[in-house]
């Protein structure tokens, strides 16, 4: 059975930096859920940052990744992303599903690093790691594609 790799605030757990959720709502990733091929993980939680915590986002010019504060977390998102890594590689997964626009777990596009609301293209830390390792990384906005590899219709 293939496992997929998700955020675990779009599992539905409270998670986020303003210690909400993004529960996806659908009925396949319940039957996912149910079937246990479902594996959590918050990669800002498992670096090491609390919730709630400051919104972080990746500076473009530097890419470091910075609170709207002033201070540098790049090394717990670092390590959040190494987890993740360890993570697919100990249980072989090869699928993730990550929540768009983070500064870990964006897919397509990430914040711009002013906190100013503006997004641009690009990826969250942990997903270019799962990315440059071969990981098929799709966003909650690709829920679609991931069920036709998956063979969902
Ligand atoms: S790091 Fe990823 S899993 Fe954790 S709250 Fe942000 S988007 Fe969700």
């Amino acid at each position: 059975m293939e496992k997929i790799l998700i955020s675990a605030c779009l599992y539905g757990h409270a998670v986020r930096y303003d210690a909400g959720h993004c529960l996806l709502d659908d009925p396949v990733i319940s039957q996912w859920r149910k079937e246990g091929r479902l594996v959590e993980i918050c990669p800002e939680m498992a670096g090491g940052l609390p919730t709630p915590r400051p919104p972080c986002e990746i500076d473009e010019k530097t890419g470091r990744i910075m609170d709207e504060h002033g201070t540098d977390n790049s090394a717990a998102f670092e390590k959040g992303a190494q987890l993740a890594l360890d993570l697919v590689q100990a249980q072989g997964i090869k699928y993730a599903l990550l929540k768009e626009n983070s500064p870990s777990c964006g897919v397509n596009f990430i914040y711009d690093g002013r906190f100013r609301s503006t997004k641009r293209v690009g990826s969250g830390i942990t997903a270019s790691v799962l990315k440059d390792h071969g990981v098929l990384v799709f966003s909650e906005c690709d829920l679609d594609k991931l069920k036709s590899h998956m063979g969902v219709e």
